[in-house]
């Protein structure tokens, strides 16, 4: 069965770490480096010059996504909060601000606003129907 350097070397795990432990190289006169995955941060031991995972496919599909999902973190990273202005990472895509309070704090200053609008229209009811009452009666 043909056999990649990488599945070798997954099973002869054991073999590379004595020999980077011992003298730094394989039997074959290759140099063993130890490496952290960075895939899934395992710490690994090759002698491929260019690897960075222990699984290629599998741990390198999982740096990928991983960097995609830091590029969409970071991306929505950029969102302002509408209430206190602070850049903030919304939990969901149609965020608009920080945190609950701020929420709260928007939707009860729209609740105060609309009652406000309401109070005046009563006070200038109010103001009128006295300076109505101010005018003296015709007759006098
Ligand atoms: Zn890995
Ligand atoms: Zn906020």
């Amino acid at each position: 069965m043909y056999m990649t350097n990488e599945e070798w070397e997954q099973n002869n795990q054991d073999y590379l770490k004595e020999s980077y432990e011992e003298t730094g190289f394989t039997a074959g006169g290759y140099a063993v480096h130890k490496l952290i995955c960075g895939g899934c941060g395992r710490v690994f031991y090759t002698t491929i010059y260019t690897k960075k995972y222990c699984h290629s496919y599998w741990c390198g599909n999982q740096a990928n996504n991983l960097r995609q999902r830091e590029y969409r973190q970071m991306r929505r990273q950029d969102l302002v909060c509408q209430c206190c202005g602070k850049k903030f990472t919304p939990k969901r895509a149609d965020a608009r601000y920080c945190s609950n309070s701020c929420r709260q704090k928007v939707y009860r200053k729209r609740v105060t606003d609309a009652a406000s609008t309401q109070n005046e229209h009563i006070f200038f009811r109010t103001v009128s129907r006295s300076v109505e009452n101010q005018v003296p009666p015709p007759g006098t």
